[in-house]
């Protein structure tokens, strides 16, 4: 993939960049010249993005869902690495479970990791972004933010509508500070996440039946729009929820 960005000077964090489409992100805006801190809940893999990437990439493993983990390392991130312009809300979970299966534990840490960490990065990285006059916010929801039926993941579901709602109105507050707040959606991506059901035969057959480009995403698919997102070339795009998914949902 290739996108003329020159992200040179910007520091950008990406959240869950431990393996898959936040990996992918990560290498795309440092590959146009951003410092990327590199934050998962394994320090492990934070610290293996970071190598992968090479100065001055910096891991920052954090909980993204506890508010005052979250709020520390991004006042950490702007001290060392001279303010935040970029934010990449992207970690996640999915679990899968009925309705009536669900335990009240797991349907929480889903709102907290895929929606409540959303709020806390965004508000601790918006007061920075004020004071600096600008900056990006990306948050990764899903097309199953758009009422797409996913079975035995209503938490996920929920969150990821929430997400989109949540970027909207962070859009129509965060405008008057020179801040662009923009959620992609991705289909069915490649990753770790969807490892079990790619390995299902019937289940790959039903998604590429319905995917119009006839196959799935692969994170740098996202990453490229991720990129867009965050350059120059997207000053007027505010607000959106852009599906990236071989065509599956047309809105
Ligand atoms: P993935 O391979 O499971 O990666 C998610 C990453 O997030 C993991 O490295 C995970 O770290 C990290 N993470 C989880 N909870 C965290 C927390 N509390 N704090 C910090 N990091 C945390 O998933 P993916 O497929 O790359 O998905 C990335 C994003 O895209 C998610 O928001 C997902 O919902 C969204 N998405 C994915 C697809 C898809 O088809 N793959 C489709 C639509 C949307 P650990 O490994 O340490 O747990």
């Amino acid at each position: 993939m290739t996108l003329a960005v020159d992200l040179t000077g910007k520091v950008a964090l990406v959240t869950g960049a431990g393996r898959g489409i936040g990996w992918a992100i990560a290498g795309a805006l440092a590959r146009a010249g951003a410092t990327v801190a590199v934050n998962d809940l394994d320090a492990t893999s934070a610290e293996r993005t970071a190598r992968a990437l090479g100065a001055p990439a910096r891991a920052c493993p954090a909980d993204v869902s506890d508010p005052q983990a979250a709020q520390e390392m991004i006042a950490k991130i702007a001290a060392d690495l001279g303010g935040l312009h970029i934010l990449v809300n992207n970690a996640g979970i999915e679990p899968h479970a009925p309705i009536l299966e669900m335990s009240p534990d797991d349907w929480g840490r889903t709102l907290a990791v895929n929606l409540s960490a959303a709020f806390y990065t965004s508000q601790a990285a918006g007061r920075i972004m004020r004071a600096a006059g600008g900056g990006v916010i990306v948050n990764i929801a899903s097309i199953a933010g758009h009422n797409i039926p996913l079975p035995n993941r209503a938490s996920y579901v929920a969150s990821k509508a929430g997400l989109v709602g949540f970027t909207k109105e962070c859009a129509r507050e965060f405008a008057a500070y020179g801040i662009r707040v923009n959620a992609v959606c991705p289909g069915v991506i490649a990753t770790e996440m969807t490892a079990a059901l790619r390995g299902n035969a019937a289940q790959m057959q039903k998604w590429l039946a319905d995917i119009p480009q006839g196959r799935l995403g692969q994170p740098d698919d996202v990453a490229g729009v991720v990129l867009f997102l965050c350059s120059d070339a997207a000053a007027y795009l505010t607000g959106q929820a852009i599906n990236v998914d071989g065509g599956k949902v047309m809105l």
